[in-house]
């Protein structure tokens, strides 16, 4: 079975690119299905499916504790979705990458972790306006939890981030700033390189939140100078249930445990537990073996494909419909940031997203309609909600011309 039929040919070939995702060839209510929903999941290609497959057909067995042949087969395999992970974040260390169930586990990992033993009363952690709730709601509790503050970088009407505003925030007390790549309700991209500049100028750490920028932008953990960095599998064609937190070695090393029990220890007695080195100390139990083989397959995918060339193409589908969106009459896009990803998000005078979503999809077009999960994005542009197109690599120009026409009829059916 093609398990990338095309991805290496230039110029990018989005038709062959299609044949490897079997999902996008169906149809629903007797249209071709229009998927622009990517950035709450992403389609797998017949590479991620088939390394799930071929684990639980061949390889199946407990990883790190078996001699047998089949538990080293699936060892081997999930530790090369380790180093895959570090080559697709150009990570320094392989113990630098803990497998995690995703960005919201990431997260939590570290403000657990990391912030229970390093954040006090009167200490201040710095979040911007535009974070998924993932990257809020374990910070307040942190701060619920030890007396600290929360302080929010304001964001301005494009949804851009006020970068003077944010240099007036960080003080000596700021102990972290936590702040997303890219925000899935708007598209922006932030400017982390500066974000983590300023951080560690003002000797807080910065956690960033990759969820949405790992499927569209290529991360140098490095080059970024990122204390932590967070991803999900699902968003990047991989399976739902694994992500990645990667940590500078330092910082990992000095942190306690997050979760207690097998894998995670060297030895245990009544008396004394010695924890295990990294990466295990922060892998508690049987892991997600399989979702850790497939992210693997996954990675090697999109890294065959070509970041760069994912990203040109989404840009030019993101330029396309942007126009083609904005001639629509009574459409406001929400989030028109200057450096900006593949999210367009839009609400239309009168009309209410869920309802824009019902008749979409009767065209066979699957948008995501709601708060994004990201609530005070809402309220900044006094919406309760929008309706939100989302494109991957593996959109066509063509599905943009279905999305307007699709809205343009969206607005007669409603009104
Ligand atoms: N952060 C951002 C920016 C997201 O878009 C998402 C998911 O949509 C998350 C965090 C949470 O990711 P997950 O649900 O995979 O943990």
């Amino acid at each position: 079975m093609s398990t990338l039929s095309s991805a290496v040919t230039a110029p990018f070939d989005v038709e062959k690119l299609r044949e490897d995702f079997p999902v996008l060839k169906q149809t629903i209510h007797g249209k071709p299905l229009v998927y622009l929903d990517s950035a709450a999941t992403a389609q797998k290609p017949h590479a991620v499916i088939d390394a799930i497959r071929r684990f639980h057909e061949v390889d199946c067995a407990n990883i790190h504790r078996g001699v047998h042949e089949l538990s080293q087969r699936s060892t081997a395999a999930y530790e090369e979705a380790r180093i895959k992970a570090k080559r697709f974040l150009n990570s320094r260390y392989t113990d630098e990458l803990i497998f995690v169930r995703g960005t919201t586990e990431a997260v939590n990992l570290v403000s657990s972790s990391w912030g229970r033993k390093n954040v006090k009363s009167g200490d201040e952690i710095i979040v911007s306006a535009m974070e998924h709730h993932s990257n809020i709601v374990p910070w307040q509790m942190l701060c619920e939890e030890t007396g600290a503050a929360l302080r929010v970088i304001p964001m301005n009407e494009h949804g851009e981030l006020l970068m003077e505003e944010y240099a007036k925030l960080l003080n000596p007390r700021t102990r972290m700033v936590a702040v997303t790549h890219v925000s899935n309700a708007l598209g922006t991209i932030n400017p982390v390189a500066e974000i983590i500049r300023m951080a560690h100028a003002a000797g807080a750490l910065a956690l960033i939140d990759g969820a949405q920028a790992a499927p569209h932008i290529k991360v140098d953990v490095q080059a970024l100078d990122a204390d932590f960095y967070a991803f999900s599998g699902h968003k990047v064609v991989g399976p739902t249930g694994i992500g990645i937190l990667y940590g500078k070695l330092a910082l990992l090393n000095s942190m306690p445990p997050y979760q207690g029990g097998g894998d995670m220890i060297k030895s245990v007695t009544f008396e004394k537990t010695i924890y295990n080195d990294l990466p295990y100390k922060f892998e508690a139990g049987t892991p997600n073996i399989a979702g850790g083989i497939g992210l693997g397959a996954a990675l090697d995918y999109v890294m065959r494909v070509g970041v760069d060339q994912i990203a040109a193409h989404e840009h030019a589908l993101l330029v396309y419909g942007t126009e083609a969106l904005s001639q629509i009459p009574g459409l406001r896009l929400i989030g028109t940031a200057r450096e900006k990803a593949s999210v367009l998000s839009f609400v239309i005078e009168g009309l209410h997203p869920h309802d824009i979503g019902t008749v979409l999809d009767q065209m066979g077009i699957a948008v995501r309609t709601g708060h994004h999960c990201a609530q005070p994005v809402m309220d900044f542009f006094k919406v309760a909600a929008t309706t939100r197109a989302s494109l991957a690599f593996y959109n066509t120009f063509a599905e943009i011309d279905a999305l307007a026409t699709g809205i343009r009829k969206t607005k007669e059916v409603l009104t």
